[in-house]
């Protein structure tokens, strides 16, 4: 079978706009995380779902945009916002030791990600590496699959 190389890019602005979400046993570790790099993190907009946003906001001082906490809705929020190109980067400190009744929308959220091509970090050392990338601080062009071949399927 022959594979077409096609792709199209969309650029992502030199002023990030990340999601940040951690679960409950994480929230600590990403409070400190964002403490750490707060600096870099008021340059970008910054969005998270609802208990990680409020805590976010109070220990940065910067305003976070809120969506509903994630296990009613907010992780799907977020990726919507992703499929829209609304969202450039995700730290999710998501809980490797606990199921969570949402776990079908992590998955979701995880799956728009790696769909739209957007940088993801879901621990600590990844958050380092992509807070210190200079990517972060200029304009970057995501290359995404050419997905016209599918939306134009016979169905
Ligand atoms: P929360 O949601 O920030 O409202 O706690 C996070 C999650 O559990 O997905």
């Amino acid at each position: 079978m022959e594979e077409s190389n096609s792709y199209y890019t969309r650029e992502l602005g030199a002023r990030k706009r990340i999601a940040l979400v951690a679960h409950d046993h994480k929230k600590k570790d990403l409070i400190e995380w964002a403490i750490h790099n707060k600096e870099q993190l008021q340059k970008h907009q910054l969005f998270a779902t609802g208990t990680t946003g409020k805590l976010l906001e109070k220990a940065l001082d910067v305003h976070v945009t809120q969506f509903l906490s994630g296990p009613l809705g907010g992780d799907q929020q977020i990726g919507a916002k992703i499929a829209e190109g609304k969202i450039d980067a995700v730290v999710f400190f998501w809980d490797p030791m606990e199921a969570l009744p949402h776990d079908p929308d992590i998955k979701a959220l995880l799956r728009l990600a790696v769909a739209w091509n957007i940088p993801t970090a879901c621990n600590r050392a990844t958050a380092d590496f992509l807070m210190t990338s200079p990517l972060m601080r200029e304009a970057y062009e995501v290359i995404l699959p050419d997905y016209s071949k599918y939306l134009g399927r016979k169905v």
